[in-house]
């Protein structure tokens, strides 16, 4: 029985995420996890120590330390042997934010897709004008 891999968090897909019915065969690509691809991001991109990243993963900090020298490999490999790298698959979870609104009048938050800065809102509870937009990152 292979090993369960433990789910992983990541904040968001790559923007050149890579979608296709056939993989594209192995001679001209590196298929990079996007575990993989989210721990690059977190140490070496948002400069996190290893501690922190492993944390906003969910994973121990031996697992990440895995994850990113499995990613330092193949990216290795891509760059030596000319490769494309795609971005692909992994036990992963997508960890949202909140995005929505806050009202200064009764303190009530709701969370709304389509918020933004610049859109004129009033608070679903008390109807007061005074809502401000609200954003919360995960974790
Ligand atoms: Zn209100």
């Amino acid at each position: 029985m292979g090993r369960r891999t433990r789910m992983r968090f990541v904040k968001r897909t790559p923007n050149n995420f890579y979608f296709s019915e056939t993989v594209p065969s192995e001679d001209i690509s590196i298929i990079l996890t996007v575990s993989e691809f989210e721990a690059m991001r977190l140490k070496h991109y948002v400069n996190l120590n290893q501690k922190d990243a492993a944390e906003k993963m969910g994973v121990s900090q031996p697992t990440f330390s895995r994850i990113l020298e499995n990613s330092h490999t193949k990216i290795t490999q891509a760059l030596i042997e000319g490769k494309t790298i795609i971005v692909s698959g992994g036990n992963i979870n997508y960890k949202r934010g909140f995005i929505g609104y806050g009202c200064l009048e009764c303190n009530s938050e709701w969370e709304d897709e389509s918020a933004s800065k610049d859109q004129k809102i009033f608070c679903l509870k008390c109807n007061s004008e005074r809502v401000y937009y609200l954003v919360k990152e995960p974790l």
